[in-house]
């Protein structure tokens, strides 16, 4: 059955007609030549796989020190939990707030709700929830700056290494791993294939 429709580029607003296209191959807009979609062979697969390794490097983040400082005989290690509540009880609420937003809140509902939308696919559930959940994580994506929070750690490191010993904790490893593997998985998962899957699934409405 051929599927013939139009969508406009995300880009140039050129309008383009929907192509089948192979595994491996991509469809690009025929003005600004952006990509528009991919097909890529096992990516909910592949997807699901990146999702659940997020999920473990994010409960690492949390549960172990970032960093410890050694000076004067006094180790003092530093969680994304202690850092968030240190800058609270010193006043500082908004970067309290900012933290717990980007380095806690937008990293597990994007993680979470990746994982509910890329079971939804795999397993045809009723698409009810996944629809809404991939439309807010859009919404919310440009709000996620966990790659700037990544750098300006890297910073600290080198800068606090001047001044005390600085032992580099294993939730350290586990946020950059958790960067990386969240990028991975935005390079991976195609929005548009995302939408057409979600098409096909079952509706209870
Ligand atoms: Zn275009």
């Amino acid at each position: 059955m051929s599927i013939s429709y139009q969508f406009a580029c995300t880009h140039c607003g050129q309008l383009n007609n929907y192509q089948v296209i192979e595994n491996g191959e991509e469809a690009c807009c025929v003005r600004c030549s952006s990509v528009l979609y991919r097909q890529r062979k096992h990516m909910f697969d592949a997807s699901l796989a990146l999702v659940v390794t997020g999920l473990i490097l994010f409960v690492m983040t949390n549960a172990f020190p970032l960093i410890a400082l050694k000076a004067q005989g006094v180790t003092q290690e530093l969680t994304i939990w202690k850092a968030t509540a240190a800058f609270w009880q010193q006043d500082y609420y908004w970067l309290s707030a900012l933290l717990a937003l980007n380095l806690i809140i937008f990293p597990l509902f994007e993680l979470l709700g990746l994982l509910w939308v890329v079971l939804t696919i795999r397993f045809a559930w009723d698409k009810q929830w996944a629809i809404r959940i991939f439309r807010w994580l859009s919404e919310v994506k440009p709000w996620g700056m966990l790659e700037v929070f990544m750098l300006g750690l890297l910073v600290a490191v080198v800068k606090l290494g001047d001044i005390a010993v600085l032992v580099v904790g294993s939730a350290f490893w586990a946020f950059i791993f958790l960067v990386l593997s969240m990028a991975a998985l935005t390079a991976n998962l195609d929005r548009f294939t995302v939408w057409r899957a979600l098409k096909a699934c079952p509706s209870s409405t």
